[in-house]
């Protein structure tokens, strides 16, 4: 079975204390009023958590994906589930792109106010309208004029702009039809987003959607925002690249917030089942409520497994491209399985909001379609792993 150090075991207990000052009807409340969970994101800067991955020399803890995946998992696990896990999951892996590709200046500008908690770095803009997983379609331009680039164009499910100073923009500097390969051309930039108000050169309107509390998503429209040139992160033209280099971690951490919320849905199940009586007896005693959470146990404690053994590999430096996938797509079926037998369990009130497991259940289907879609995961490891042709 998973074994933790002690150090990453105090990981664990630091980050359950803070998740203890957050109950039940807190999260409730915040599901039903789609209200973000701003108190508890800024408790956990205030404890330096946003700043898990970044380095030391910058004010951050300068721990890695491992530690970063037992604070996302313990905090989905404590009954918070996803309205807290990707409340604040942006904040902490977005900052990745300056740590790896950023300028020394950026560097030294930004992260410290990132590790703190001062100023949150949590919107990433991607996907457009027109451009969903075929990131390479994206038109969104940036045009260097002088000192400055001129963005136009339209993204959508921006996630957490209203609760975000700085928002990491994905445009093209190349247009699609005059580069050689369609991955290149692209470019990452830095967007400070008071400044794109002020310039009144940046609009949003939210996306009606469920799930709305801890990741309320926008659709962004830019109108000659002009940004400093030096607000380009890494080099120009090669994004698309320092996107995908991102990719495997995301996968990562994302299947750990799944095995903590297949973890909650479970406990929240048992403790239903050991204490509900019907026809005189426990409904815990009947085979066919018990072998569902057993199959969801066995098959969460396989997912987190795999996570772990790819969040390990990724601070080692090996390659963890197959793992990550893997990881990523056992860990949402083990949330699927968990919160459905969760549900199951509940009988009636299994939709009654007041325990819970009616969210977890939404929660769970989020997790085959973004950040990353079920079928995505199979195309990755039909073509790198079983050495398929790709499909698409
Ligand atoms: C709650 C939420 C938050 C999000 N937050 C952000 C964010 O902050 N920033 C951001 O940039 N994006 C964000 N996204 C976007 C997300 O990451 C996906 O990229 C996006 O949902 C996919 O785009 P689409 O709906 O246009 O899907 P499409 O690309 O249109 O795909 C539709 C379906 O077809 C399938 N499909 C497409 N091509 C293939 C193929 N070749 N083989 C097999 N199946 C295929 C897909 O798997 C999917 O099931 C978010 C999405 C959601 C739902």
């Amino acid at each position: 079975m998973l074994e933790f150090t002690d150090e990453e075991r105090l990981i664990q207990s630091e980050v359950q204390k803070i998740c203890e000052n957050y109950d039940n009807e807190f999260w409730q409340e915040k599901d039903r009023n789609a209200e973000y969970p701003m108190e508890f994101v800024q408790e956990l800067g205030e404890h330096g958590w946003l700043g898990t991955v970044i380095p030391e020399q910058y004010g951050g803890a300068g721990m890695d994906t491992l530690e970063a995946s037992i604070i996302l998992e313990e905090i989905a696990a404590s009954g918070a589930g996803f309205n807290g896990s990707m409340s604040c999951h942006g904040a902490m892996f977005i900052p990745r792109s300056i740590i790896n590709y950023g300028s020394e200046e950026m560097k030294k500008e930004i992260l410290p106010q990132l590790a703190s908690g001062d100023k949150l770095l949590q919107c990433f803009a991607l996907t457009e309208p027109n451009a969903g997983f075929d990131s390479t379609a994206i038109t969104t331009r940036a045009e260097r004029n002088g000192d400055t680039y001129v963005i136009n164009g339209q993204k959508t499910w921006c996630s957490r702009i209203h609760a975000s100073d700085y928002m990491v923009l994905v445009a093209r500097t190349t247009p699609l039809e005059e580069v050689s390969k369609k991955t290149n051309g692209m470019s990452l930039f830095l967007v400070d987003i008071e400044d794109a108000k002020e310039q009144g050169a940046i609009d949003t309107a939210e996306i009606e959607k469920n799930i709305r509390a801890a990741v309320p998503s926008y659709e962004v429209w830019f109108e000659d925002l002009e940004i400093p040139a030096e607000n380009l992160i890494g080099e120009e033209d090669d994004g698309f690249y320092q996107v995908m280099d991102g990719l495997n971690e995301e996968r990562v951490v994302i299947a750990a917030e799944a095995v903590g919320l297949a973890r909650v849905a479970i406990d929240r199940a048992v403790k239903y089942a050991t204490e509900r009586e019907v026809f005189d007896r426990k409904i815990g005693a009947n085979q066919a409520i018990q072998h569902p959470l057993a199959e969801a146990h066995a098959r969460m404690t396989s997912a987190r497994n795999i996570t772990y053994q790819a969040a390990r590999a990724f601070k080692e430096g090996r390659d963890v491209g197959e793992a990550a996938n893997i990881a990523a797509y056992m860990a949402r079926e083990a949330a699927s399985d968990a919160t459905d037998a969760a549900v199951q369990t509940h009988g009636g009130y299994g939709v009654a909001t007041e325990y819970d497991v009616e969210r977890y259940y939404r929660e769970a289907r989020l997790t085959h379609i973004a950040p990353v879609s079920d079928e995505m995961i199979l195309n990755y490891i039909s073509e790198h792993v079983l050495g398929l042709p790709r499909s698409y």
